[in-house]
């Protein structure tokens, strides 16, 4: 580990490896917040399996874990529908070890089980969204969480660009280090920034569209090319005129979409949109998909995926790229019937001598399911995180650390 230590750029962080964990209660905040399907089975337990090495580590070592996380957006309730259960027990069968589940996150069961904890134990706390204060960072709450453990280890690297209570607030009342996955993605990602091998492409889909557009115009700053498919694309192509149907759009948008446009014009980016669509009149594997201009949905039908065009135009784009970072599917890839935009994506990524970056919980999935996770350089387990890192923001979940 010392290796990837030494080449991370931007930050110079203590980990895990620098401090004496044995014989310590260590609350470990990993990134659990899998995709469900409605039956509440886990669809994809990348993320949990990203967290093990860190976990093993800490339990090899002799200390207790005590692993928290947040699932969803339960909205500061409690709900059966967001309980972290269905996340202990996947990880007790990973681990071959049981994980003691905690009833709440600092209440009685949580505070009883955790001070029952023996060296080379593990529990989880329940979701920590149940309380409005982890999205509040309120700071009683923090200290209450503190409380439970003598070390606070930061591994949710796809949430360490929000400052909330188990991912900031902690840090004022625990020392603070890194696990080894934070280490991992701040290396790879790291290095893709500090030096990149140009042309430096972006590509960005999926269907967070009001949370993604506001780094678009911060990526313009470093990309020489961005893509811009899925959910994502529709509100640039109506801003640009287009007919776009019943397919998702943030109409209040629509005027930064315009800016955005402009500014990558004055900048000489190349901004790409997908010049045809596959579209249907309804989102299940009964759909008849139909190849039209993405400018011209007729009302009542939604582009679910890139057209065959586009999908060649990206990848003719992607292969001639020295450097490319891939956020949110290019349709629906969930249905087969939707998923070739994102499959040639994809595998156009894996040309080796592309250095290939994939965020997002989805676009993770994606390349997972299409068998091609390890032939591309960084599956990265953040969005929203890695996409904050790439322009360069301060990530307060990784700035609160201590200092190496
Ligand atoms: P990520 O998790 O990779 O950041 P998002 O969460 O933003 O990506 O988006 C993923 C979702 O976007 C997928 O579930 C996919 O079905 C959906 N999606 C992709 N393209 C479209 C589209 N054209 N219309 C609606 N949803 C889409
Ligand atoms: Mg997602």
């Amino acid at each position: 580990m010392s290796f990837v230590k030494e080449k991370i750029m931007q930050y110079n962080k203590k980990s895990i490896s620098d401090i004496e964990v044995k014989g310590k209660k260590i609350l470990l905040r990993c990134d659990f917040n899998i995709p469900l399907d409605p039956t509440g089975a886990i669809t994809d337990d990348g993320r949990i399996i990203s967290a093990l090495p860190t976990i093993r580590y800490l339990l090899d070592q002799g200390a207790a874990v005590i692993a928290c996380s947040h699932l969803g957006r339960p909205k500061g309730e409690r709900s059966d529908e967001f309980s972290l259960k269905v996340v202990g027990e996947r990880l007790t069968e990973l681990l071959g070890k049981p994980v003691k589940m905690a009833r709440d996150v600092i209440g009685e069961d949580a505070r009883r089980l955790a001070a029952e904890l023996k060296w080379g134990e593990i529990m989880l706390l329940e979701n920590l969204r149940f309380h409005a204060e982890e999205e509040e960072n309120d700071p009683e709450f923090a200290r209450q969480l503190a409380s439970l453990a003598d070390i606070f280890v930061e591994d949710a690297f796809g949430s360490v660009h929000r400052a909330h209570a188990s991912i900031e607030g902690v840090s004022h009342y625990l020392p603070a280090v890194a696990g080894f996955l934070l280490e991992k993605e701040l290396y790879h990602i790291g290095k893709a920034l500090a030096d990149p091998k140009t042309p430096f492409v972006a590509i960005l889909g999926g269907s967070k569209v009001s949370d993604k557009l506001g780094v678009i115009v911060n990526l313009l700053d470093k990309a020489d090319t961005l893509l811009l498919g899925g959910g994502m694309a529709y509100t640039f192509i109506k801003a640009r005129g287009g007919s776009i149907g019943s397919s998702i759009c943030d109409d209040d948008r629509l005027q930064y979409a315009r800016d955005v446009i402009e500014k990558a014009q004055k900048l000489g980016v190349r901004l790409v949109l997908p010049s045809d669509s596959l579209i249907a009149a309804e989102t299940t594997e009964n759909a008849e998909p139909q190849v039209v201009s993405s400018y011209d949905i007729p009302d009542g039908m939604m582009g679910i995926d890139i057209g065959p065009k586009a999908a060649n135009e990206f990848v003719s784009i992607i292969k001639d790229a020295g450097t490319v970072i891939w956020n949110g599917p290019m349709g629906m890839f969930e249905l087969p019937k939707f998923s070739n935009g994102s499959r040639m994506v994809a595998m156009a990524m894996t040309d080796p001598r592309i250095v290939s970056i994939v965020g997002g919980g989805d676009s993770a999935a994606a390349v997972r399911q299409f068998g091609l996770e390890g032939r591309v350089t960084h599956v990265s387990t953040g969005g929203g995180a890695t996409l904050e890192f790439l322009e360069g923001k301060v990530l307060p979940g990784i700035d609160c650390l201590l200092d190496a």
